[in-house]
């Protein structure tokens, strides 16, 4: 049996306790080294076998997983964040469905919600943006050309782009010919959740500045909208917590 885990943003402890509890039972456990924190693994039992998926192929990878099914043990492969956002989680299930090895998948916390718990902030303000995408530059890995960040932009949504730190003066002339203007709120939020997080905030005008400035070239979000505004200009509170408000738990003064 194979256990995908998502082992959170960093902090240890933002793992799930369902998550937490397969790392401790497993026979075997395939880490994506480079963003999973490794004091995760020390609470893998004694005699479990650890391997750093950073340094394999997907070949290797199922290859281990079969190795372990053949003796009865079982593997957790534990992804960073949550395992269904760029996990690459979909290829291995194809091939473990082919090889008939049955599995399950534990969520975890994304670094989206990281990012947004360091700020203190909430994506969808009433009376601001109601829409969150979550995107990225295109790279190595292509993006279909209707979700370039210039048409993605036009938006003008509250937006996170993975991925995408080393690419931070084409990511700001991208976002800018979408609805966003240089004095449009964003934030750069470096490893969120681990002891070295750094938040720097800024306008998209000074994005890939800011980032040079503070040397930032990998895992960090940027997160643009006007939903990062300290006090936002159109702030309005919820509906669901106003007085006046009848709600299917509440009755308000509407009476409705
Ligand atoms: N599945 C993961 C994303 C994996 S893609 C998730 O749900 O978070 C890897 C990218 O995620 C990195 O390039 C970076 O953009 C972002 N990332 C992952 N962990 C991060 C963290 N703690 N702080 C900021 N960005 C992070």
């Amino acid at each position: 049996m194979v256990h995908f885990v998502g082992a959170g943003p960093g902090a240890p402890d933002l793992i799930t306790l369902r998550g937490a509890r397969l790392l401790e039972t497993a026979d075997q456990v395939i880490y994506a080294g480079s963003l999973v924190n490794k004091a995760l693994l020390e609470s893998c039992r004694e005699g479990c076998r650890i391997l750093d998926s950073a340094v394999m192929t997907l070949e290797e990878v199922i290859e281990a997983i079969r190795e372990a099914e053949k003796e009865n043990r079982t593997t957790v492969r534990l992804h960073t964040g949550d395992p269904s956002l760029y996990g690459a989680i979909r290829e291995q299930m194809i091939c473990l469905e082919r090889l008939g090895i049955p599995y399950d998948v534990t969520p975890g916390i994304s670094s989206f919600g990281g990012a947004a718990a360091a700020l203190r902030t909430e994506y969808t303000l009433p009376g601001g943006s109601q829409t969150v995408i979550l995107t990225r530059m295109a790279g190595r890995t292509p993006v279909p050309e209707g979700e370039s960040i210039a048409a993605v932009a036009g938006h003008g949504s509250s937006m996170v782009v993975f991925l995408s730190a080393g690419m931070l003066p084409q990511l700001q002339e991208e976002l800018l010919k979408g609805a966003y203007t240089p004095s449009t709120p964003t934030a750069i939020v470096y490893k969120a959740t681990w002891q070295d997080e750094k938040i720097i905030r800024c306008t998209l005008g000074k994005l890939a500045q800011a980032a040079a400035e503070n040397g930032i070239t990998k895992t960090a979000l940027i997160l643009v909208g006007e939903f990062l505004r300290e006090t936002p200009d159109d702030f309005l509170r919820s509906r669901l917590y106003d007085p006046t408000f009848t709600t299917g738990y509440r009755k308000g003064t509407d009476r409705a």
